[in-house]
């Protein structure tokens, strides 16, 4: 078995290293003796999509993007017919705006591939920093961070995931990202794929499914460290809603004493944004979107004496905090033993 990963336009698009994502998939197949290609197609190139599997296409600046309209246009409508025929694609933020119809710019209007029924529209404000999201597609909370001064709204199309944390498309509706067939657009830059392991197997996984047919169950690998860092994330900026309605959100500790205040931002709130994705209602988009929170409410802030620590001090996280209940440490550990592998020889392999 061997899969190609086409890079669309690294000369372009590849802000915040979201050549992190190229790479991680490539590593991912080779820990698991699967064959791995990756084919950079620059800016004008010719590019033959039916010798591509995994498409990814990450971010770049609103220059970037007025550069490769022109390119874009050739490619139309082969890129089209390879999402149609399920063909696999990763596409990060400015990347995510560019499958949509267009992108207006506070100068102008930049055409897009016009394959997802999406628009984006530039707005005075960049939504910055670290998102949190939970999708149905994985078990864990996805991870990354978010830059953009463009507000996506994803009309009919189903969102990647529900915002626990930061703005994602619009920084009111709760929503981030797209799915489509076998695309996955996003703002999240990290790079996403080494941050969210998950994410990274589940394109693998449908790549090789659709070139091979039949069941594919990818190896397990552990992810130590990857999961390592993921907790810490998740520590800092909270994470899974283990919460249902009328509960209160549990937020787990920050250092010695402090607490993350967020009382009020208890679900069971009626709120417009609550429909998502299965239609179940989901009290938690309310500290996201609802108006009376607005878009800051939760954000760090002083407000919510949750601050990042200055230049060389250390946020002193609790022992044994880290995905408490989950077991997923554990879990991980076991897995690599299992196969004769510690966290230390993880890297070598
Ligand atoms: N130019 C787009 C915006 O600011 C995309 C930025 C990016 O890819 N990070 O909205």
């Amino acid at each position: 078995m061997k899969l190609t990963i086409g890079y669309l336009y690294p000369d372009l698009f590849d802000l915040y290293g979201d050549r992190g994502n190229v790479r991680c998939l490539y590593k991912r197949l080779q820990w698991r003796g699967i064959g791995a290609e990756v084919v950079p197609f620059l800016s004008g190139s010719k590019i033959d999509f039916s010798a591509v599997d995994i498409l990814c296409w990450g971010g770049g600046s609103d220059r970037s993007q007025e550069l490769a309209a022109g390119y874009l246009r050739e490619i139309r409508r082969d890129f089209r017919e390879y999402v149609e025929a399920d063909g696999v694609v990763l596409a990060v933020c400015a990347a995510f705006q560019l499958l949509g119809e267009y992108y207006k710019t506070e100068s102008g209007m930049v055409e897009g591939l016009g394959i997802l029924d999406i628009r984006t529209r530039w707005e005075p404000g960049r939504l910055v920093g670290n998102v949190v999201l939970e999708s149905p597609l994985f078990r864990a909370p996805v991870v990354g961070f978010e830059n953009h001064a463009g507000r996506t709204c994803i009309g009919n199309h189903t969102p990647l995931g529900k915002v626990l944390f930061g703005h994602g498309n619009t920084g009111q509706d709760g929503c981030e990202g797209v799915v489509y067939r076998n695309v996955i657009g996003t703002y999240l830059h990290g790079p996403l794929l080494p941050k969210n392991p998950e994410v990274c197997d589940f394109l693998l996984e449908r790549a090789l499914k659709r070139k091979y047919g039949g069941n594919i169950a990818l190896e397990e690998l552990g992810d130590l460290w990857e999961n390592r860092a993921k907790s810490r994330i998740l520590e800092r900026y909270g994470g899974r809603p283990e919460f249902g309605p009328g509960e209160k959100r549990k937020v787990p500790e920050f250092g010695p004493g402090e607490k993350r205040k967020v009382q009020e931002f208890v679900s069971g709130e009626k709120h417009e944004a609550q429909e998502f994705v299965s239609g179940e209602k989901h009290g938690a988009q309310g500290f996201v979107s609802g108006e009376k929170h607005g878009t800051q409410g939760f954000r760090l802030g002083k407000k919510r004496g949750m601050r990042e620590p200055g230049p060389g001090k250390k946020r002193k996280n609790k022992p044994g905090k880290r995905n408490e209940g989950r077991g997923t440490e554990e879990r991980m550990k076991k897995g690599l033993e299992k196969r004769g592998l510690n966290g230390n020889n993880m890297e070598r392999r």
